[in-house]
């Protein structure tokens, strides 16, 4: 089975249609690691996408946020706003669904899905440091989370972590002895350097994992994101990518 695996949307459906339309006809199955929605101006017709699409989906801490879950207190003012917005953007059905998505670790077919990690839905896991203290509470030795809008992985291997690379779009064959903990990247809002929406295809049969990214109309998620009245810092971070 190859999944197409998507993290930290965030709203932005120009990254999401040209995700889709760059992967297409190489994928059987879309998992989604949260964060459908907050900071960009289409959350119902990303998270309207991901309702029809997606095989498996956990929370992420915005789609809380954005659904009225959360006490916004302890978000910045720029996140806040937007989730503010947000909350009062969504159509009824969206709501509904981004209340009850499952809160991560999910099993997808022997995969665990996280959120932030495979131990607490709202931890940033970024470092090799962060990474080893999950040592030992990876459920299965492919796991795929977000959060951090970081594409890359860390890999346990011999009682270490190391961070392998992957070149892009050039499919990697895991190592079998080795436990993966995976982060495919944003496709809505990246914070690597790179403006270029990310996602990841893994296929299990043979353990292959690819990293990609993919253009997108950037100027038009930003118009749409001033049009709609929401911090403009939100544009126009999406073109550097940090
Ligand atoms: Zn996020």
């Amino acid at each position: 089975m190859r999944s197409l695996i998507l993290s930290d949307l965030h709203a932005n459906w120009e990254a999401l249609e040209a995700v889709v339309k760059r992967a297409a006809g190489r994928f059987d199955r879309v998992l989604c690691l949260g964060d459908l929605v907050g900071y960009g101006a289409d959350p119902n017709r990303v998270t309207a996408w991901v309702r029809a699409n997606a095989a498996a989906v956990v929370r992420g801490n915005h789609d809380r946020a954005c659904s009225g879950m959360d006490d916004l207190s302890w978000f910045n003012p720029i996140a806040r706003a937007a989730a503010e917005w947000t909350q009062g953007a969504l159509n009824p059905e969206n709501l509904a669904y981004l209340r009850a998505l499952p809160r991560g670790p999910a099993d997808a077919g022997g995969l665990t899905l996280a959120h932030g990690s495979p131990v607490d839905e709202d931890e940033y896991v970024a470092t090799v440091e962060e990474a080893s203290l999950l040592e030992g509470h990876l459920p299965a030795p492919r796991c795929f989370f977000g959060h951090t809008h970081l594409q890359g992985a860390f890999e346990y291997r011999r009682g270490r972590v190391v961070r392998p690379h992957f070149a892009l779009r050039q499919p990697a064959r895991l190592a079998r002895d080795s436990w993966y903990l995976v982060n495919p990247g944003s496709a809505g809002q990246p914070r690597d350097g790179d403006w270029r929406a990310a996602y990841a295809i893994y296929d299990d049969a043979e353990d292959l994992l690819t990293y990609e990214r993919t253009e997108y109309d950037v100027a038009r998620a930003q118009r749409k994101i001033v049009e709609a009245g929401l911090p403009e810092i939100l544009a126009f971070r999406l073109e550097t990518g940090e």
